[in-house]
């Protein structure tokens, strides 16, 4: 059997692993001591904490529907729940999610002002949107644009929209259509067209629990930083080990220097200039509540959404309903314990956590990059796989199916 060098093992790693597990000898190198990377959870006084996020399960593809299931017993092991989740107006006025849909919720002023934007944008024709800022305005109008979009954008961002490319969206937001609006708030109608909007969770131990049972049975080594990747005259050497294969499932910035052998020209410096965002995520305690997320624009404080954890499996709550609150990048505790405050159901601190990369940033020349530098290193047997080793915005569900799409080519 080929030798196959897997590195990192979040769930982009595992799932290849598992792909290829009957076919070659396949060994997952892992720095940290446990699997799971982004999706690994904690217990503290004995609740549920997704150290980064709060993370659902679903896939619009069928062939990873079919592949994940395979590992699980959906019925006994998952919960499946309707997304229940609503937009906190720093006015306090709480409305349903996604704001496109629940117009009719909001005063008359703004209802008249809605309907007009969407008139005159059915009248004119609109230019083709260049970027973020443009799509927002052209496809919702400016009355929501300046009421959600742009300060909920701008907190996740924390960048002018004008500058963030419409790559960034491809798949990621509904694209409802003026007459789609209008359908879904006279019949108050649910939106049922993104991934998440009926999910899956496990009943125990959150997203660990989707890690630790793809771990299982597969050749795994904890604590086991891989920075040292060496080109060999056949394969590649890893950890003082011969491989015939190596997949890459880390962080594409670590990479030139870990395989210092061969030459990424200029794409190594372009490497360097990606731009990524951390999460700081925060557990608490939290008054009940029945939502699943709680999206947060006032500008008045900088958390941007709740994730009420505690209510996707009742394991997850010690005593209290929990939930995790979510702050885009490096945020110190004082400045937690002072937002907190001004959040709405309450939030009490129990503990929380900053992860330095949590997404990436793509601009208009970043699939290029990685494009060019996978055409450098996949005729060497190396391969890239994962949400930073491809500067993808992958869920849960694109990370294995790429994971899948790429054991194709191992075929
Ligand atoms: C805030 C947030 C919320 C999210 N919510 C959802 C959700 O609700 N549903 C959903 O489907 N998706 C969600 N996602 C996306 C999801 O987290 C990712 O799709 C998934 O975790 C990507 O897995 P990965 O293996 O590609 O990357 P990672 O999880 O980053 O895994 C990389 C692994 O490689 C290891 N590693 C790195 N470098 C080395 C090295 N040199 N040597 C050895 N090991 C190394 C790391 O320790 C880590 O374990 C969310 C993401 C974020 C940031």
């Amino acid at each position: 059997m080929k030798k196959v060098a897997v590195i990192g093992g979040g769930l982009s790693g595992l799932s290849i692993a598992k792909c290829l597990t009957d076919r070659y000898d396949v060994k997952v190198f892992e720095k940290e001591s446990r699997p799971g990377g982004l999706i690994k959870c904690d217990r503290v006084n004995g609740n549920l904490y997704h150290i980064v996020g709060g993370h659902v399960f679903n896939s619009k593809r069928t062939d990873v529907l079919d592949w994940f299931w395979g590992f699980f017993n959906r019925e006994a092991e998952f919960t499946k729940a309707t997304r229940n989740a609503i937009i906190s107006m720093g006015d306090g006025l709480k409305v349903g999610y996604p704001i496109e849909n629940n117009i009719y919720q909001f005063s008359n002023d703004i209802i008249t002002s809605f309907i007009q934007d969407v008139v005159s944008l059915a009248k004119d024709n609109t230019p083709e949107p260049l970027n973020f800022e443009e799509f927002l305005r052209y496809r919702f109008g400016d009355t929501l644009y300046n009421l959600y979009f742009k300060p909920y954008n701008e907190k996740v961002w924390r960048k002018d929209l004008k500058s963030v490319p419409l790559s960034w969206l491809e798949g990621k937001l509904p694209m409802p259509t003026i007459n789609e609006m209008i359908f879904n708030n006279i019949t108050h109608a649910q939106e049922t067209k993104m991934v998440h909007s009926s999910f899956y969770y496990a009943k125990q131990n959150g997203s660990q629990f989707l890690v630790d049972r793809l771990a299982q049975g597969l050749n795994i080594v904890y604590n086991s930083e891989i920075v040292e990747i060496s080109k060999q005259p056949v394969g590649w050497r890893v950890n003082n080990e011969e491989f015939d294969k190596v997949i890459f499932c880390g962080n594409i910035k670590h990479l030139p220097a870990a395989i210092n052998n061969i030459d990424l020209g200029i794409y190594q410096q372009l490497v360097n200039e990606l731009e990524y965002h951390g999460t700081t995520s925060v557990l608490c305690k939290i008054d009940d509540n029945p939502y699943s997320w709680v999206y947060m624009p006032d500008q008045a404080h900088q958390a941007h959404r709740i994730i009420c954890t505690g209510n996707f499996a009742e394991s997850n709550n010690a005593n209290e309903l929990t939930a995790t609150v979510e702050f885009t990048d490096y945020i110190s505790k004082d400045d937690v314990l002072a937002n907190l405050k001004l959040l709405p159901f309450s939030p009490e601190y129990i503990t929380h956590k900053y992860t330095e990369y949590t997404y990436p940033i793509q601009d208009s020349s970043t699939r290029n990059v990685v494009n060019e530098i996978k055409n450098i290193l996949e005729p060497h047997g190396m391969y890239l796989l994962g949400r930073f080793a491809e500067w993808e915005y992958y869920n849960m569900d694109a990370a294995v199916g790429a994971a899948i799409d790429l054991n194709k080519k191992f075929i």
